[in-house]
């Protein structure tokens, strides 16, 4: 029979740099229905999951929230390293301690305090008071912004514990999970706070009844990417400069587990260096290597002991080295390559940047990933650090490249420039995406869509995938600009775009 389209490594060896739109598969057989598929899988050598799912260590998308979302998800979260050291270690410890995906950090205060002003709500409705002031002592009693808003101003200004409420009843173990406090609001009908604390009375945070109700009517979460300790999964980025070891034992006492190195280009002898200090200090801890988007780069990272791969340069939204440096690769292209030599050592590929929507991930992972890392696709979530804006009448939230002048200026310099450099040349922009709505609604719904597109390539996992690519049983062919046109919707006056 005449060939029809191509195997994967004829198409990739052509000389082309493709993209994921420049090139689409083409159907197979089903002969399971779409729940059949399972999308689990593995971050790195050692660290499974259940959704092929990432947050990307980026000061706009990745900070507490957004990892015990993504870890309730069955994916994970990298905390990026865009503050300091204990402020990074203390995320780490804030996912690690939690079983429902509500992250509320309030503000804590001792009897003596006084609140000064609605900015001691900001992040949270309540204001707790515990013996310490801080969150490793006994509870003593609350101030709900409502209440403190209905005082006199000469209330206002005196001892919190002259007007908070007390109450010690709000207590409830930290590992409860989200049916369990359902079930406890349920039953306190007069309650719409729980207090969760670890043994010897640690507050680890509050969750309230309208934060359970909301998070109920998302898509139900499975079991999550819950580790040996019995708390959720967590990784934090880490750069390779000298004081980035003290940085990693920090993170490693918050019990991490996993650190990913995050640079454009990892393949270095500062990266080098720092994957075998890691390696030889902290054994069982499984590290990132990357960026990398050749198989020659890959090999070294991996020579060096690294146990997954971050994979893309030049892929991401909101990333201009390509266009600054000359220096990148089609993530398509980046993705096959590296994911081709890096299964040979049995190490896990991460396909980073250039998600913009399920297709794209169905894409990743059938050219060899075993997970996606998103930025732009994830950003402007309520789970993303930041407010919401309004621009041109829409809700906006800020979305921003680690290596933008304006990220660099916070501090995340070292991925981009290295530490002694006088002139700053950005390789990223500053922007904003629209307001998505939970994670927790968009995600599921998204790991479906994924799902669809395995059934009809007539993979049921991931392995099955990357074994009928790599046997050429699945088809590629190249899109031209005309198919790319065709493959979209065109010829309306008018639609609206709704996935579900
Ligand atoms: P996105 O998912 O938005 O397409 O891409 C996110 C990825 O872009 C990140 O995971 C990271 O690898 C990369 N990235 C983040 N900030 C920058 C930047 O300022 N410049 C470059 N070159 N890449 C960036």
């Amino acid at each position: 029979m005449e060939e029809d389209g191509f195997a994967a490594t004829k198409l990739f060896n052509q000389g082309y740099s493709y993209t994921y739109d420049d090139v689409i598969f083409l159907p197979h057989y089903i002969d399971f229905p779409t729940d059949a598929v399972s999308l689990s899988t593995r971050l790195t050598r050692r660290v499974p999951l259940l959704a092929p799912i990432i947050s990307s260590p980026m000061d706009t998308v990745t900070e507490g929230c957004m990892a015990s979302a993504m870890a309730s998800l069955g994916g994970l979260g990298i905390i990026h390293s865009n503050l300091p050291t204990d402020v990074q270690a203390s995320m780490v410890r804030s996912v690690k301690s939690r079983r429902v995906p509500i992250l509320s950090t309030p503000t804590f205060m001792s009897a003596s305090h006084r609140i000064e002003s609605l900015d001691d709500f900001e992040s949270c409705p309540y204001v707790l008071v515990t013996q310490s002031g801080s969150p490793s002592s006994k509870l003593l009693g609350y101030v709900s912004r409502s209440d403190w808003l209905q005082l006199d101003d000469h209330k206002k200004g005196t001892r919190i514990d002259t007007y908070m409420t007390s109450s010690d009843e709000l207590v409830v173990p930290w590992n409860y999970s989200l049916s369990q406090m359902d079930a406890y609001f349920q039953e306190k009908r007069e309650r719409d706070l729980a207090v969760l604390v670890r043994e010897e009375q640690e507050v680890v945070d509050v969750v309230t009844r309208e934060e359970v109700e909301k998070v109920k009517e998302y898509p139900r979460l499975g079991a999550g990417t819950v580790g040996p300790d019995g708390g959720w999964r967590v990784g934090a980025a880490l750069g390779t400069r000298e004081v980035d070891k003290e940085r990693l034992e920090h993170l490693v006492k918050a019990g991490v587990d996993v650190v990913v190195f995050d640079s454009s280009q990892g393949n270095s002898i500062y990266q080098i260096e720092m994957i075998k200090y890691v390696k030889r200090m902290y054994p069982d801890l499984d590290v990132v290597g990357g960026n990398v988007v050749t198989m020659a780069q890959a090999e070294n990272l991996i020579n060096a002991g690294a146990d997954g791969l971050r994979v893309g340069m030049g892929s991401g939204s909101i990333c201009t080295t390509q266009e600054v440096c000359a220096v990148g690769r089609g993530q398509a292209t980046a993705v096959y390559k590296v994911a081709s030599i890096a299964s040979q050592s049995d190490v896990p590929v991460i396909a980073d940047g250039g998600i913009s929507y399920s297709g794209h991930i169905v894409k990743a992972l059938v050219l060899g990933a075993s997970t996606v890392m998103m930025g732009g696709f994830l950003a402007g979530s309520i789970e993303s650090p930041g407010a919401y804006e309004y621009q041109n009448g829409s809700q906006v939230k800020k979305y921003r490249g680690m290596g933008s002048l304006e990220a660099m200026t916070k501090g995340s310099d070292a991925r981009y420039l290295g530490d002694k450099a006088k002139l700053k040349i950005a390789q990223g922009v500053v922007g904003a995406v629209a307001d998505k709505g939970s994670v927790l609604k968009f995600i599921p719904y998204t790991m479906q869509a994924v799902k669809q597109g395995f059934q009809d390539l007539g993979a049921s996992s991931l392995q099955s995938a990357h074994d009928l690519l790599r046997k050429g049983v699945l088809r590629l062919e190249v899109r031209t600009g005309a198919a790319q046109v065709e493959g979209g919707v065109h010829g309306l006056v008018s639609y609206e775009k709704k996935a579900f």
